[in-house]
């Protein structure tokens, strides 16, 4: 059996968190390769060393000095280093970042540099080999990933030892220089590693025990999510239920390989099971798998009279968005109506000539723009199956009095998304979330 673990910054971030990895790395001998990020806060307030590294990079652009900066990236591992006692030479390393800053090395291979050292430590702690990624994960030179060749040369290089260290975060393009994915990718590079190590499930390690079915900031004791499907997660995250970064899913779940999200600080905890499909048999204890949802949204409505026996007017109807380069979010639909949800943020600044054109160039019978919308993403597997979850939904929104602004059932059926006021938002997702609960 092959497991792939990947630990987040808060894993990372000090001596006594890498002793809590190790542990963890070293109880099961099927934890075979292993995916660090920098590291990250120790307190609320403290800096993640890749922003520091962001940070050093612009001093250098600006022509102004770096090193107090660099001494305090390299104190942050001079530390770890010291009451583990390794021996890597940090500051040679961190040395040479400077030189190749001044050299000219790009802001990505600036950002890298967090994984790298933090790779080199954490491998010659546990005795494991340590694989450049830069090596083993690729680019084109567009910056786009190679999935292809990533696949390939890591798969063959993996097979050939028996335990490593890969730093996430980064890859190389052609010309040997680094690419670095968007924040947060170090789930990505965990999830390449599971996929070309043919792993039997990606553990990637973090600061909480999974997935909830509710923000904990709004809902008090939201349950934790123990299985959820691919499909199911990536309408939450939509919504910006974040632990994991969006594009780390694809890898795995095209293999089929589920990822388990753990707790390094609570490692008896069973965590959130991220899987393809569900066990026939399976049965949680909601109906619904989560809610979840976002202020910054409107509507702009068109109702035309035999709509519905027309041709072209909802082509046309978005492609006065698409001229405007704006991306909807949903198409909320009735017979004579259309409802186009969008962010706020896409429409900034084109609102009164989208809303003009779409008077002239469709002539609608009436045109209705709705601002402060927040939609809400109720998300579910068995909502496909058991009848009356919708009523239930708006049954408890209605008794609170809660006015729903736009409907949208994804044809997928795993999920309904409601568009309510944003000063409804916290209450609604509360309602929905009681109202499932046992
Ligand atoms: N260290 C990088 C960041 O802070 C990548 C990661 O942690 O996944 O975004």
């Amino acid at each position: 059996m092959i497991k792939v673990t990947k630990f987040g910054g808060s894993s990372l971030a000090d001596a006594g968190q890498f002793k809590k990895v190790a542990d963890i790395i070293l109880a099961d001998s099927n934890r075979k390769f292993v995916v660090p990020s920098a590291p990250g806060k120790r307190f609320s307030g403290d800096d993640k060393v890749t922003d520091l590294l962001y940070k050093t990079y612009a001093l250098a652009c600006a022509g102004q000095d770096t090193g107090e900066v660099l001494e305090k990236i390299a104190a942050r591992y001079e530390e770890i280093k010291n009451e583990l006692n390794l021996k890597a030479d940090i500051r040679a390393k961190v040395m040479r970042i400077k030189e190749k800053l001044e050299a000219g090395a790009s802001v990505d291979y600036a950002a890298s540099r967090g994984e790298y050292l933090n790779g080199i430590l954490l491998a010659e702690y546990l005795g494991f080999e340590f694989i450049d990624a830069a090596e083993v994960i690729f680019f084109t030179e567009e910056g786009v990933l190679d999935a292809a060749k990533t696949n390939a040369v890591m798969g063959k290089r993996l097979a050939k030892c028996g335990k490593a260290v890969i730093p996430g975060f980064y890859g190389s393009k052609p010309d040997g220089s680094i690419k670095t994915f968007s924040r947060g990718g170090s789930d990505i590079t965990g999830s390449l590693v599971a996929r070309a190590a043919k792993a039997d499930i990606y553990e990637n390690w973090t600061d909480v025990s999974g997935f909830l079915a509710a923000d904990p900031r709004i809902v008090d004791n939201p349950e934790t999510i123990k299985y959820i499907t691919y499909k199911e997660l990536r309408e939450l995250s939509y919504m910006g239920a974040a632990v994991l970064h969006q594009d780390a899913v694809f890898p795995v779940a095209q293999s089929g390989i589920p990822i388990n999200i753990r707790n390094t600080n609570k490692p008896e905890d069973d965590g959130t099971m991220i899987v393809s499909k569900l066990a026939d048999n399976y049965k949680s204890d909601m109906t619904i798998t989560g809610v979840a949802g976002h202020p910054g949204y409107c509507a702009i409505t068109i109702e035309k009279s035999m709509m519905n026996s027309k041709l072209g007017i909802g082509r046309r109807f978005l492609e006065i968005f698409e001229r405007n380069n704006i991306l909807f979010e949903h198409l909320p639909s009735g017979v004579d109506t259309m409802t186009a949800v969008i962010s706020v943020k896409a429409i900034e600044g084109k609102l009164d000539s989208v809303l003009s054109a779409i008077q002239d160039e469709l002539e609608p019978d009436s045109l209705e723009y709705v601002p402060n919308l927040a939609l809400l993403a109720v998300v579910g597997h068995r909502m496909a199956k058991s009848a009356g979850t919708a009523g239930k939904i708006f049954t408890a929104l209605g008794k609170e009095k809660i006015n729903i602004r736009t409907i949208d059932q994804g044809s997928s059926e795993i999920s309904i998304i409601i568009g309510v006021d944003e000063e409804n938002l916290e209450k609604s997702i509360r309602v929905i979330h009681d109202t499932f609960k046992n």
